[in-house]
C-alpha cells in the first residue's frame, strides 16, 4: 500500500494543486471561531469540574457516571441537542478507592508515596507486616519461599537506578522536526519478535495466574510493586481484573521508586522494615455497562450527513485524568460551545462523542462504530457508515496542537492544507501522511471512515503526567488549550460545510481478530 503511495505522490499532488486551490475557508467564520474561542473560553473551567470537582474517571466507577452527568448538562446548557449517555458492554465491573494510607512504623516512621493498582483487593483495615524481597520469576523460586511469607508485603522486583533528569519534561516541536514528519517513512517489514512475544505472552500470563495463587495460599498482607517514575512521579494502571468472576487475589500497591529503595536497601541490610498499609477500595457490579457521552448541533441541508469529533473521557486512577484525558474531552466540549456560541450555520450534523473505556482498549468507541457504523471483523457496513465526514480526536496530552496525521490518506492532505492556514500564527502548520496509534480515531479508521488525530507538542505528557499521579489540573496549559479547541472548531466547521465529504482511503479488509 505505503510504496504505491509513494509512487504516485508527485502525480496525486499535480492532481491535487486544482484541489487545494479550490478548498474554500470562510475566513470570516475562521474569524468568529478564533474570537470566541480565545477571548470567552470556558475550556479551563471545564478541565477544573471534570478534574478538581470529579476527579479520576476509572470506567465503571460512580465518579465517572457522575462526571459524565455533569458533561451531559454542560453541553445541553452549550446548546448541544440530542445529548445522551449511550449505554455499551458489557465492560465489567467498576472500582474506587475510597481511603489510603501506607506508613513504615520501624526501623523509623515515615509516609510512603504509593497507590493501589486499580481493580486491587482492599485491606480490609489497617494491616501490618514486614516487608520482604522475594523474586517469584518461577515455580521453583515459589517452592523456595513456600510457607514463608505469611502477613508479609512482598516485594519482587529489585530497585532501580534512577539517572539524574537532564531533558525537559516539556518542549516545542521545531518547524524542522514538522517539516520532517513529512517524508515518508520506510515501510516495517513486520517485526519477527511478535511471534516468539505471543508464545513468552502466553507464558508470562500462566506464570502470573499461579503466582497470584501462589500469594492467596500463603496469606501475605500483599504486594509492592515498583512504582516507574521518580521525584515522586508513579505511573500507576491496573493490578487487579473487572470481570466480576475473577479468581481471588491480593491487595497490590504500586510505591513510589524512592521509596521503594529505601525500604528495599533496609532490608537488604538485615534491618526488618514493618509497614502498615491500609487501602478501603470498593467495587462496582451492580451494572456492568458503561457509557458514552453523545449530543449534537443538527445541520441543516445536509443535516443527515455527519461530522464528529471526540475524545476519551475515562483515566486512570492515581491522578485527577487531567492531561489523559480531561484536556481532549474539554477541548471537544469547548468546541462545540464555540460553534454554537458563533452563530455560523453548518451544513451537516456535527456529532461529539465522549468515550468511555479507552484506557482498556478504546472499548467504548469500538462498541460505538460497531453499533452504528460497522464491524472491522466482517467490513458489514450500515447505511450511516457512508455518511459520517471525518472523526477528529484529541488525546496527546494539552500540548498545543500543531499539525494532523493523515492516517495515510492522501486526498485530505490539500485540504487540511488550506485548513491550517487561517492558524499559522498559532503554531498550526504541519501535516504528515503517518499513521498514529493507540488511541480512539482507529475505531473509526478500522471500519473505512476517516479518523484523524492531531499532532501535539509534548507537553510533559510523556515523561511526567501519561498514567501517572501527576496528571493534575496543574499540568494543563491553558493557552494551548484555548488555541486547540479553536482548531478543533474550525476543522470542524470546514468539514460541515464543504460541499463534497472528505475523500477516503481504500476500504479496509475484514480483519476477524481486529485491534
Ligand atoms: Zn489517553
Amino acid at each position: 500500500m505505503r510504496s504505491v503511495i509513494r509512487l504516485a505522490l508527485p502525480l496525486l499532488l499535480v492532481a491535487a494543486l486544482p484541489l487545494a486551490a479550490q478548498e474554500k475557508v470562510n475566513s470570516a467564520a475562521m474569524d468568529k471561531i478564533r474570537n470566541e474561542g480565545l477571548y470567552k473560553s470556558q475550556v479551563m473551567d471545564v478541565v477544573s469540574y471534570l478534574t478538581d470537582v470529579y476527579g479520576a474517571r476509572l470506567t465503571g466507577s460512580p465518579t465517572t457516571k457522575a462526571a459524565g452527568q455533569w458533561a451531559a448538562e454542560w453541553l445541553t446548557k452549550n446548546g448541544a441537542q440530542n445529548v445522551k449517555m449511550e449505554s455499551w458492554g458489557p465492560f465489567g465491573r467498576g472500582w474506587t478507592n475510597d481511603r489510603f494510607s501506607a506508613n513504615v512504623i520501624s526501623p523509623t516512621r515515615y509516609s510512603i508515596i504509593a497507590y493501589p493498582g486499580a481493580w486491587s483487593v482492599g485491606t480490609n483495615g489497617p494491616v501490618t507486616g514486614d516487608v520482604v524481597m522475594a523474586p517469584l520469576d518461577s515455580e521453583s523460586d515459589m517452592a523456595k519461599f513456600k510457607g514463608t511469607l505469611r502477613g508479609k508485603w512482598v516485594m519482587m522486583t529489585p530497585t532501580q537506578d534512577l539517572p539524574a533528569n537532564f531533558n525537559a519534561f516539556a518542549s516545542r516541536y521545531t518547524d524542522g522536526f514538522l517539516d520532517s514528519l513529512a517524508a515518508p517513512v520506510p515501510v516495517s517489514q513486520g517485526n519477527p519478535a511478535t511471534l516468539f512475544s505471543t508464545a513468552n505472552r502466553v507464558a508470562a500470563q500462566m506464570l502470573a495466574l499461579k503466582r497470584s495463587q501462589f500469594l492467596v495460599n500463603e496469606g501475605v498482607a500483599g504486594v509492592l510493586q515498583y512504582g516507574r517514575g521518580d521525584e515522586g512521579t508513579v505511573f500507576a494502571a491496573s493490578t487487579g481484573s473487572r470481570d466480576p468472576n475473577a479468581s481471588a487475589s491480593v491487595p497490590t500497591i504500586i510505591v513510589a521508586s524512592e521509596h521503594y529503595g529505601r525500604m528495599a536497601r533496609t532490608i537488604a541490610k538485615g534491618i526488618p522494615v514493618k509497614l502498615e498499609i491500609d487501602a478501603k477500595n470498593t467495587f462496582y457490579d451492580q451494572d456492568l455497562n458503561s457509557f458514552n457521552i453523545i449530543g449534537e448541533l443538527p445541520g441543516t441541508d445536509k443535516k443527515d450527513e455527519v461530522v464528529m469529533l471526540g475524545a476519551h473521557f475515562d483515566s486512570w486512577q492515581t491522578g485527577t485524568g487531567a492531561t489523559d484525558n480531561a484536556a481532549g474531552s474539554a477541548v471537544m466540549m469547548e468546541a462545540m460551545r464555540i460553534l454554537k456560541a458563533s452563530g455560523l450555520p453548518m451544513r451537516r450534523t456535527v456529532r461529539i462523542a465522549l468515550w468511555t473505556g479507552e484506557e482498556q482498549g478504546l472499548l467504548g468507541s469500538r462498541a460505538y462504530v460497531k453499533e452504528h457504523f460497522g464491524d472491522p471483523a466482517t467490513m458489514q457496513s450500515t447505511t450511516q457508515q457512508s455518511k459520517v465526514s471525518a472523526y477528529f480526536n484529541v488525546d496527546n496530552g494539552t500540548g498545543a496542537i500543531r499539525g494532523i496525521y493523515q492516517q495515510g490518506n492522501a486526498g485530505v492532505g490539500p485540504i487540511f492544507e488550506q485548513w491550517m492556514q487561517p492558524f499559522a500564527d498559532l503554531g498550526m502548520h504541519a501535516k504528515t501522511m503517518r499513521n498514529t496509534t493507540g488511541t480512539d480515531h482507529l475505531s473509526f479508521d478500522a471500519v473505512g471512515i476517516p479518523g484523524f488525530q492531531f499532532i501535539q507538542d509534548p507537553i510533559e505528557y510523556g515523561t511526567r503526567t501519561h498514567h501517572s499521579n501527576q496528571d493534575v489540573y496543574e499540568r494543563v496549559q491553558a493557552n494551548d488549550m484555548m488555541k486547540n479547541a479553536v482548531i478543533v472548531a474550525a476543522f470542524v466547521y470546514n468539514a460541515a460545510n464543504r460541499d463534497e465529504l472528505l475523500p477516503r482511503k481504500e476500504l479496509p479488509k475484514p480483519r476477524p481478530a481486529a485491534f
